[in-house]
């Protein structure tokens, strides 16, 4: 199993140097040369298994003895990855009325999807960084936040030998409990710093460190180098592969469906990354019909979808489901690149479009094909609180704001369209997470504070508070540094 880039049909690397370089040189994202096939009788075995069970047979065919894995290591990181997850299943299915269910992410440490992946890419990526680079390089990890990936990847990291992690999120731009949660962090290699500024002060600032190669020499001498924690690294993506297969066995082995049934499933969608899994699993074989990406207002992927043209340049809104605010969905190029047949010339002429102009537009043909696996809907704020109600009312289900515009989308696609295939909501983050717009929807009074949110919403619903936020008004802050955007490169020497 080999990986080329988006962008340069020349590249050619292994999983390993995918993994540790996260980035291809010519700007392009990394992708497995094939698509590993996975049968309807491989699917019936792994139905029998486990959830571990599931990811090792899954990721053992990107990660393959060619970039250096071995069947032993793979199992080593996947079983220490998920042993920090509350719910023994990692990733539970809940029934949500007669043919609708929801796929729960929301059990790490951090209580968002994100730990699906960041619990295991930590490991993934010293061992890659071993295999590809040789020695004993020490890796700096830089990240820009808006407030789940910055903690997601702290949890990560933390304490893992060979790796400092840098976090720099806007001081004014997260929740009180995402900043909490982040300043709190323990670990004798994680460093958090406020950026005086907004999301992309601190966004520019990261890229800003990355292109500039004295940086990178000043690193090299000290047998340093550095690499980035969010969703363009191969290394995210793989394992969220896995519980899109182990969703369907799921389903098989509660007799909900016969084997070879299809199904769809429905996506809160921001950067793109969660829902290409999902296409990455139907491409291997999962028996999936349709692909619901759902967007908040920022929707840049609904229209996208439906007339072919990408085009950020439009008003930036800031909804309660925050970690969907975006307008640069970066791993559409992956999914841009397959559906061009692996045309690189093609999809880097897109791409250099969308940096040049804001814009671009694909052929007839292409979104055609596109349209036939992927639909698309939006949800406005007042929608969005009206799902969490309706959730909460008629199924007695405690839905978050990300997890409830999927819930709507998907209601949207059943009104507009006949297809009545029984569907999977992804549901990204806990309900506490953002306790006060849940509240707010399900009628609640909403206290000012932040974290009498949560006790609040605890009482409300009758549902405990997830440990890891329940503890967080008490816990000790850590880090209080804050610097000016100008100032972030001289964290690198730390
Ligand atoms: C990151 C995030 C998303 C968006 O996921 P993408 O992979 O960027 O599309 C949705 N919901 C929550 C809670 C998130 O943290």
């Amino acid at each position: 199993m080999r990986y080329t880039s988006t962008r340069d049909a020349r590249v050619d690397v292994t999983s390993s140097q995918a993994i540790a370089r996260g980035i291809s040189p010519d700007g392009g994202l990394y992708l497995p040369k094939t698509i590993p096939a996975l049968s309807l009788w491989e699917i019936k075995a792994l139905a029998d298994m486990d959830y571990i069970g599931r990811a090792e047979h899954i990721l053992s065919k990107f990660l393959t003895a060619e970039g250096g894995w071995s069947r032993d290591e793979l199992q080593g990181h996947i079983g220490a990855a998920y042993t920090s997850f509350a719910d023994p299943a990692v990733a539970p299915l809940r029934d949500f009325g007669e043919d609708a269910h929801i796929l729960e992410l929301f059990h790490g440490p951090t209580c968002a999807f994100k730990d699906l992946a960041l619990q295991l890419l930590p490991r993934l990526l010293v061992s890659a960084a071993g295999k590809a680079m040789g020695g004993n390089k020490e890796i700096l990890i830089l990240t820009a936040t808006s407030g789940d990936t910055g903690k997601a990847a702290l949890e990560g990291f933390k304490d893992v030998p060979g790796t400092k992690i840098l976090v720099f999120y806007p001081c004014d731009g997260v929740s009180a409990v995402q900043k909490r949660q982040m300043v709190t962090q323990e670990g004798g290699n994680v460093r958090v710093v406020g950026v005086i500024g907004n999301f992309d002060d601190a966004q520019t600032g990261v890229k800003s460190i990355f292109a500039n190669e004295s940086i990178g020499a000043v690193l090299a001498v000290r047998n340093r180098f550095m690499s980035s924690a969010n969703s363009i690294n191969w290394g995210r993506l793989a394992p969220q592969v896995v519980y899109y297969i182990s969703a369907y066995c799921d389903l098989l082995r509660q007799e909900k469906i016969t084997a070879g049934e299809a199904v769809n499933f429905v996506v809160p969608t921001g950067n793109f990354g969660n829902i290409l899994a999902a296409y990455y699993a139907k491409r291997m074989g999962l028996p999936i019909k349709k692909l619901i990406c759902a967007s908040n207002e920022n929707r840049v992927l609904t229209d996208f979808f439906e007339t072919g043209v990408y085009n950020r340049n439009r008003p930036f809104h800031a909804t309660s489901s925050p970690s969907m605010d975006i307008l640069i969905s970066s791993n559409l190029e992956r999914l841009l690149y397959l559906a061009a047949r692996r045309d690189a010339e093609q999809c880097a002429g897109w791409m250099r479009q969308l940096a040049l102009d804001g814009r671009y537009a694909v052929p007839p043909e292409l979104l055609r094909s596109l349209q036939s696996e992927f639909a698309a809907g939006s949800c406005d704020q007042a929608q969005c609180a009206a799902a969490i109600r309706r959730a909460w009312e008629d199924k007695h289900y405690l839905s978050d704001t990300h997890t409830a515009v999927a819930l709507h989308v998907l209601e949207a696609y059943r009104a507009r369209t006949d297809d009545a295939t029984r569907s999977v909501v992804v549901s990204t983050a806990s309900p506490f997470k953002f306790a006060g717009s849940v509240l707010e929807a399900i009628g609640a009074p909403v206290p000012e504070d932040e974290f009498d949110a949560l006790d609040a919403l605890q009482a409300a619903a009758g549902i405990p508070c997830p440990a890891p936020l329940r503890g967080l008004r008490d816990k000790p802050v850590r880090s209080t540094e804050t610097c000016a955007p100008a100032r972030m490169a001289e964290y690198t020497r730390w």
